[in-house]
């Protein structure tokens, strides 16, 4: 089972309470099954929803803060915290820290997050599971353009099944989970 797990998400709530529930669920499921959120830092939006129900629901928290940006009031009771000075450190401890990813509906900074991470592995970082949780089909967009990268010659055939596209954190962690095996294997 991956341990611990990235997640990229909105600094908003958006607009629809079902983007808030989704992420309340796989913070559960992330708490329940004993496993560590690894996110960056603030509790505003998302990123509040999911790292607080991780952590009533057991999980641990690795909280990788911008120095510039850290607030007391982002501090959260037994998280781990690591303080950054740049967006690119910070970037890099969302990684080096985690074994896998997921990204929640969010904005560009989450989009930044998950493209950093598909590109550096094209570059040599070893493969991770990547998921998208696809709340209200938000991700429906960037699913068809993974797609016309492939089909139009910009992304090769061996990235094909990397990225786990799931409307349920339940199925989306247990496909990562498998998915994580099948790399660990020689
Ligand atoms: P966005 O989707 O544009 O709201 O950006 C959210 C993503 O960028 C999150 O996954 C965070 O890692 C990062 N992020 C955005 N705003 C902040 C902030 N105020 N403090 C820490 N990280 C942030």
């Amino acid at each position: 089972m991956i341990q611990k797990i990235a997640v990229f998400c909105g600094s908003s709530a958006g607009n629809r309470p079902e983007y808030a529930e989704a992420a309340r669920r796989l913070g559960e499921c992330l708490g329940r099954s004993g496993r560590t959120l690894v996110f960056g830092g603030c509790l505003d939006g998302l990123m509040r929803e999911v790292s607080q129900a991780a952590l009533q629901s057991g999980g641990r928290i690795e909280s990788e803060f911008i120095r510039g940006l850290y607030r007391e009031s982002d501090h959260l009771p037994g998280a781990v915290e690591h303080i950054y000075d740049t967006l690119e450190e910070r970037k890099a401890g969302l990684i080096g820290h985690s074994e896998a990813c997921i990204a929640l509906p969010g904005g560009m900074g989450t989009l930044d997050e998950f493209s950093e991470l598909f590109a550096r592995m094209q570059l040599g970082l070893p493969r991770r599971p990547l998921g998208l949780l696809n709340t209200l089909g938000y991700y429906d967009p960037l699913a068809a353009m993974l797609k016309r990268m492939r089909d139009e010659g910009f992304l090769s055939a061996e990235w094909d099944g990397l990225v786990i596209i799931k409307s349920s954190p339940e199925e989306l962690l247990s496909e990562m989970d498998r998915l994580a095996e099948a790399y660990r294997r020689p």
